[in-house]
C-alpha cells in the first residue's frame, strides 16, 4: 500500500475469513513531517499504545497458525491504524481536535470504513462474529482491563444488582451475544464462559479485570470501560452483531518481548476458544 504524501491512506487493512476483526487504533508509529500535530495537552491523550501495532498482527497470525494446524487457510480481518496518535486519535468521534490535518481526516475515514467493512462481511457470511479493539495502558494495576461498556462503579455492583439494570444489558458492546447465549451480564462479562475467565486459564502472569477472579476495579483503580469504536460497531442495542471487547494491556505486558509474545499467545488461545465457543 502506498504511504507517500498523495496517498493520505495510512490505514493496514487485512480482509479476513474467520468471524474475528483485530484492530489496534493507537499503535502508529507513522509521524510524516508534513502532517500537522495534534495539540499535546492533556498528553496523555497523544501518545501511542506502544506495540499494540505489532501485537495485534502477531495475535492475528497466531490465529492463522491454529487454523492451519486444523488443515484451514482461515485468517482473521485485520485493521491497525498506522499513522501516530500524535497525528490523529481515530479512537472519538471526528472532530477537529482528532486531527487538525487533511491526513488525519482521510485517515479516520479510511479507519472506521475498513472496520464497517470487516463488520459487515463478517455478518454477511457468519452471522456473528468477535471484534477485539486492542490498546495499552500505563496504570500501576498492570492489569488487562476488559472494556464492554460498563463503567467501573457499575461493575462493583454485585451480580444480582447488576444483571437487574436492563440498561446496561442493552448498552455492552457484547450485548448480541449475550442474547444470542441466554447469558446474563454478569455471566458474559465475569462468569466461568467469559473473555476473563478463559485469560486466566491461559497463565500469561497477568490478571484480568472483570473477571471471576477480579469482577470489579475498586474505587481508586483507574479503568477504561471502552471507547469510541467498540461503542459504534460493537453489539450494543443490537445494531450490529459483532460483539467487542476494548483489551487495554500494561505496560509490562508489551514493552518486554518475552513478556509481549506470552502475552499474545494468550490472546491467540483465549479468541480461538471464543470463536469454538460462541463463533461456529
Ligand atoms: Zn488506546
Amino acid at each position: 500500500m502506498g504511504l507517500s504524501r498523495s496517498d493520505p491512506n495510512y490505514v493496514t487493512f487485512h480482509h479476513g475469513t474467520l468471524p474475528l476483526i483485530i484492530a489496534a487504533p493507537h499503535g502508529g508509529q507513522r509521524y510524516p513531517r508534513h502532517v500537522k500535530n495534534r495539540p499535546s495537552e492533556p498528553e496523555s491523550n497523544t501518545k501511542p499504545d506502544l506495540f499494540t501495532r505489532e501485537m495485534a498482527l502477531s495475535v492475528a497470525h497466531g490465529v492463522s497458525k491454529v487454523w492451519q494446524e486444523r488443515g484451514g487457510t482461515q485468517r482473521p480481518f485485520v485493521v491497525v491504524c498506522d499513522l501516530a496518535r500524535r497525528k490523529v486519535d481515530v479512537n472519538r468521534e471526528w472532530s477537529e481536535e482528532v486531527g487538525p490535518s487533511p491526513e488525519a481526516k482521510a485517515t479516520w475515514k479510511a479507519y472506521h470504513g475498513a472496520l464497517n467493512e470487516a463488520v459487515e462481511a463478517v455478518q454477511r457470511q457468519f452471522g456473528a462474529g468477535l471484534y477485539l479493539d486492542l490498546h495499552g495502558h500505563a496504570h500501576p494495576t498492570n492489569w488487562i482491563e476488559l472494556g464492554y461498556n460498563i463503567p467501573g462503579p457499575f461493575l462493583r455492583l454485585d451480580d444480582e444488582a447488576l444483571d437487574e439494570l436492563e440498561i446496561l444489558r442493552q448498552n455492552t458492546s457484547i450485548y448480541g451475544l449475550l442474547e444470542r447465549t441466554d447469558m446474563s451480564l454478569s455471566e458474559g462479562i465475569r462468569g466461568n464462559r467469559s473473555f476473563g475467565h478463559q485469560w486466566k486459564e491461559r497463565n500469561t502472569g497477568f490478571e484480568a479485570v472483570p473477571s471471576p477472579q477480579l469482577p470489579w476495579p475498586l474505587p481508586n483503580d483507574v479503568y477504561f470501560k471502552g471507547g469510541y469504536s467498540i461503542q459504534r460497531h460493537g453489539s450494543a442495542h443490537r445494531k450490529h452483531s459483532v460483539d467487542a471487547i476494548q483489551v487495554e494491556m500494561p505496560r509490562l505486558a508489551r514493552l518486554h518481548v518475552d513478556e509481549r509474545a506470552k502475552v499474545v499467545a494468550g490472546l491467540v488461545d483465549t479468541v480461538v476458544w471464543m470463536l469454538d465457543q460462541y463463533y461456529n
